[in-house]
């Protein structure tokens, strides 16, 4: 892939939905690049569904890289929204990244606490 255009990348922006309509939250393991506000998802990233039906509940999904796209964070896929993803009952996740992708520009998550500067309390 040789265009500007960078593939749009999962974020915890991203609306996550299995097919019984229980929204997902995602958890990220590694938060350090956001895009637009939304922590970037990494390969193996884990969240939980809010899922209604009761006999079997989806109770959560583990996002996995097709492999598709080429970057990585401290040498993990980074997922994409197009990527493909299942709950842990095997029922495929609608994700819809909400995040914007005008540039996919990557930036630095801001709070760390190794940042905070202790002279900046004079
Ligand atoms: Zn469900």
């Amino acid at each position: 892939m040789t265009g500007a255009h960078v593939p749009q990348v999962l974020t915890t922006n991203a609306v996550i939905l299995c097919p019984h309509g229980g929204i997902g939250t995602s958890i990220p393991t590694n938060p350090k690049w956001s895009v637009n506000g939304g922590i970037v998802l990494l390969e193996n990233d884990t969240g939980t569904l809010a899922c209604p039906f009761l006999l079997l509940p989806c109770l959560g999904y583990q996002l996995r890289s097709m492999g598709l796209n080429m970057s990585r964070i401290d040498g993990r896929k980074v997922i994409l929204a197009t990527d493909f993803n299942r709950t842990f009952t095997g029922l495929p996740l609608t994700m819809t990244e909400t995040a914007g992708h005008c540039d996919g520009e990557l930036h630095p998550v801001q709070r760390f606490p190794h940042e905070m500067d202790p002279d900046l309390d004079q």
